[in-house]
């Protein structure tokens, strides 16, 4: 099947354009129906590379430290993110104990682990093994990653509960906000870009008929 690299089509509404280099940050807006086509920067993936590393320091943070304390006289418990999700296993809201793990947990994760994994071969314009697969998995992952969400549940529950006991943040709510905000810049880079900045590996009986 033959392929246009250079041509885009709009998602929205079926127009089709021909791609120019932009510089980083510009934007290319359908003319007819005003959706964003792409966005430029392709010569940044060492950029977003180290808000990907960053995003997995912040993230590992988040889920070995406490997110919040609470203490009642002389009883205290910290918790952990798993430990938030486990607790809720055994009560009645046990049923969202493996969504919840899924949307703050596991899919922030392996998205994370993705972009690190492909931008690091990308840094050397080189495709990483499984490429065509890791970005498909980003995009069908990035509308079950709700990191957000769960930061704002903790931070009503650690509002409520602070009127029957004391509640103390932990370092491990400042990391998952962080990551929040780390997962937010790397997730809304436009994927295309990396199929740009990367060359697909030569096919190995062609390169042994060239050396021939
Ligand atoms: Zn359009």
């Amino acid at each position: 099947m033959k392929t246009y690299p250079d041509y885009i089509v709009c998602e929205h509404c079926d127009s089709v354009y021909r791609r120019r280099p932009g510089r980083f940050y510009e934007q290319a807006h359908c003319a007819t129906c005003d959706a964003l086509l792409y966005r430029g920067g392709r010569h940044d993936v060492d950029s977003w590379l180290a808000l990907a590393l960053g995003a997995a320091i912040a993230f590992a943070i988040a889920n070995l430290s406490p997110v919040i304390r609470l203490s009642l006289q002389s009883l205290r418990n910290d918790a952990t993110l798993w430990e938030a999700a486990r607790a809720l296993d055994y009560g009645a809201a046990g049923p969202i104990a493996v969504p919840l793990a899924l949307s703050i947990i596991i899919v922030p994760a392996l998205q994370i682990a993705l972009f690190v994994w492909t931008l690091a071969f990308a840094r050397v314009r080189r495709r990483a093994p499984g490429f065509a697969l890791a970005l498909r998995l980003l995009v069908a992952l990035r509308p079950w990653s709700m990191v957000e969400v769960g930061l704002l549940g903790i931070l009503v529950a650690a509002i409520k509960l602070s009127s029957y006991m004391k509640v103390i943040p932990g370092v491990g709510l400042g990391a998952m906000a962080a990551s929040m905000v780390l997962l937010t810049l790397i997730t809304q880079r436009d994927l295309r870009t990396l199929w740009d900045a990367t060359e697909p590996a030569p096919a190995p009986d062609l390169a042994a008929e060239e050396t021939a």
